[in-house]
């Protein structure tokens, strides 16, 4: 898809969900991904939009993004559990200072899927606005992009955006992924983009 035609999407639509998966991990040069970032976030300001991402690492904490419209199921670095889960609370960086938890003293663990028992309850009530904003997208014109979304977590992601533009006539997906950007037999609904994500959204501008 050219930047132009992309443009002309992101225009026309009423509302926007951003969906950054795999490809948008840190690990890769921070500068650059951060750059990314301010790009998807300039390209698409002053939209309705949400974003979903299954990036743990945070970074998007430090982006132009409205945090009050951004989701990260999957959890992020920046708050922390309990690491034998003896309670729900979750505390925000700095909140424990000697990182102990005051319940029953096992240290605090990052509130990520990588903990042993992951505390659900730290995304959640950011995921249930999410998903009630969504039900308001319904026969809105609505654009799903897709970027870097693979196979790891399809449930967040990938799979929901492929049922939401079979159902909402008036959606379209656009999915880029280096390597998985195939698209299910009858969604026409859709375009694909063969090319790593990141790599994408930086060349929108030299175009
Ligand atoms: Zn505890």
């Amino acid at each position: 898809m050219e930047a132009e035609e992309l443009l002309r999407r992101i225009d026309g639509a009423e509302k926007i969900i951003i969906g950054l998966g795999e490809e948008w991990a840190l690990g890769q040069d921070r500068q650059r991904l951060l750059e990314a970032y301010g790009l998807l976030e300039k390209l698409t300001r002053g939209k309705d939009l949400w974003v979903v991402t299954t990036a743990t690492d945070g970074l998007i904490y430090e982006t132009a993004f409205d945090l009050g419209r951004v989701t990260a199921p999957c959890g992020n670095i920046h708050w922390f559990q309990c690491s034998k889960a003896c309670t729900k609370d979750i505390w925000e960086e700095g909140e424990v200072p000697d990182g102990i938890c005051p319940h029953c003293g096992a240290p605090l663990t990052a509130n990520t899927v990588r903990a042993e028992v992951y505390i659900e309850e730290g995304y959640l009530p950011k995921w249930q606005k999410y998903k009630q904003w969504q039900t308001r997208t319904l026969n809105r014109s609505l654009l799903l992009l897709e970027l870097g979304v693979g196979l790891s977590y399809p449930t967040v992601i990938r799979w929901p955006f492929e049922k939401i533009a079979m159902l909402n006539e008036k959606a379209y997906l656009l999915r880029v992924h280096e390597s998985l950007s195939q698209l299910p037999e009858g969604l026409t609904r859709a375009g694909r983009v063969k090319e790593n994500s990141v790599d994408w959204v930086l060349k929108l501008t030299q175009q």
